[in-house]
C-alpha cells in the first residue's frame, strides 16, 4: 500500500515511547512505537523539520520507501506530518546493527554467516537496483538483524536513496556521477570489513587514507585474511575496482560462486573469524570503523565532484 503523510496528530494512532531510544542520526531520532489499534512494535523516526532540506529529504525518503517491498529492506507502515515534524513509522526489527553483532564474544562469527549476511545485502541491493533506486548510503550502521540470534538483517535509511535518471547529468551541470556500481562499492567494503576486521584503505594519515581511496588502493592483509577462502577474496576484487563498468552487479554478485553452493561451503566454512577477535580486543575500533566509513563517503564525494568537472575521472 502507498503512504502519505497525514496531516493529523500521530498520538491519536500510535504511542512513541520517549525513553525508548533506538538510535539517532544527523535526521532524526529513531523511537520504538506501538500501534493503539493492534498493539504492534513499531519503529518512528522523527525528523525535525527546520526548513525546506529536512522536508525534501523527508518526503524523499517515504517516497522511496513506498516503492519498496522485499524482504531484506526495511518496510514503511505509515508517515506524519506536523508544523515541526515528519514522522516515518516502520517496521521495528529487533537484532541492532550488524556490526554490533559481530564483537559480541558470545557471536561466533564464521565465513559462512559472512555469505549468509552478504548475500542478503545483496540481494536487498539487487531488489533496489531493479526498481532504478540508489542506496547512495549503505554502510555498516544501516544494516539491522532482525532478531538477536538468527542471521536475517535488513537494510534501513532511504534519506539518501534516489531514483536513477541516466539523462539527469547531462541536465544539470554538476551532477553527482553517481550510479548503481556507487552502491557496489559499498558492498564491497561492508564484506571486506566483515572478513577482515579491517577497512580496505586505512592509512597512516587521513590524506593516506584519502588517497587510498582515491585511487583504489588496497590489499588482502595477509594476516586478517589468513583463514578466508580464495571465493571470498575474488568477490572483493570484482567489487573494489576503480573503473565502475567492471564492478560486479548486484544480479552479477548473486551469481557468483562464493555466495552460491551453501550446503557444500557449511562443511568447509566453520572456522571462527580473525575478524572478529580483532574487533573484539578492540571495542574501541568500532567507534574508529565508523568515523573512518565517513571518511569513505567524504572521498566518494570529492572524487565525484572531481569527475563532474573532468570527463576522463574513473
Ligand atoms: P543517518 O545519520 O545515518 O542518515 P538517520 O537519521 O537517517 O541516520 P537511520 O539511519 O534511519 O537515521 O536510523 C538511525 C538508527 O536507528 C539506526 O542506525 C538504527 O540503529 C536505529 N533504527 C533505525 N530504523 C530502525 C528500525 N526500523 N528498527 C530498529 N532500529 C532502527
Amino acid at each position: 500500500r502507498i503512504v502519505s503523510a497525514k496531516q493529523v496528530p500521530m498520538g491519536s494512532y500510535y504511542e512513541v515511547k520517549p525513553n525508548q531510544l533506538l538510535g539517532g542520526g544527523r535526521f532524526g531520532q529513531v523511537h520504538k512505537c506501538a500501534e493503539l489499534s493492534s498493539g504492534l512494535t513499531l519503529a518512528a523516526k522523527i525528523i525535525k523539520v527546520k526548513g525546506l532540506k529536512e522536508k525534501v529529504r523527508g518526503e524523499n525518503e517515504i517516497g522511496v520507501m513506498n516503492q519498496l517491498n522485499h524482504v531484506n529492506l526495511i518496510q514503511l507502515y505509515d508517515a506524519f506530518e506536523s508544523r515541526t515534524n515528519l514522522t516515518l513509522i516502520m517496521e521495528y526489527v529487533e537484532g541492532g546493527e550488524l556490526f554490533d553483532r559481530i564483537v559480541d564474544e558470545h557471536y561466533q562469527l564464521t565465513e559462512l554467516d559472512a555469505i549468509v549476511f552478504t548475500r542478503q545485502i545483496c540481494e536487498g541491493v539487487q531488489y533496489l537496483h531493479q526498481q532504478y533506486i540508489l542506496h547512495l548510503d549503505l554502510k555498516p550502521e544501516n544494516i539491522l538483524c532482525v532478531s538477536s540470534t538468527g542471521n536475517q538483517i535488513k537494510i534501513i535509511d532511504f534519506g539518501l536513496a534516489r531514483k536513477y535518471r541516466p539523462r539527469e547529468k547531462l541536465k544539470v551541470v554538476n551532477y553527482d556521477f553517481v550510479s548503481f556500481p556507487t552502491d557496489m562499492w559499498s558492498v564491497g567494503v561492508i564484506t571486506y570489513m566483515l572478513l577482515s576486521g579491517l577497512s580496505p584503505f586505512l592509512g597512516e594519515s587521513d590524506t593516506e587514507t584519502m588517497n587510498n581511496i582515491l585511487h583504489a588502493n588496497w590489499d588482502f592483509d595477509a594476516d586478517a585474511f589468513e583463514n578466508v577462502s580464495d571465493e571470498a577474496k575474488d568477490f572483493i576484487s570484482r567489487l573494489l575496482l576503480s573503473a565502475k563498468c567492471s564492478r560486479l552487479s548486484a544480479s552479477g554478485c548473486m551469481k557468483h560462486s562464493w555466495l552460491n553452493n551453501l550446503e557444500e561451503k557449511a562443511k568447509r566454512h566453520r572456522v571462527r573469524l580473525k575478524s572478529q577477535m580483532r574487533l573484539q580486543s578492540y571495542l574501541a575500533a568500532h567507534r574508529q570503523w565508523k568515523k573512518h566509513f565517513y571518511a569513505v563517503a567524504a572521498a566518494n564525494r570529492l572524487k565525484r565532484f572531481q569527475q563532474s568537472r573532468s570527463v576522463s575521472g574513473p
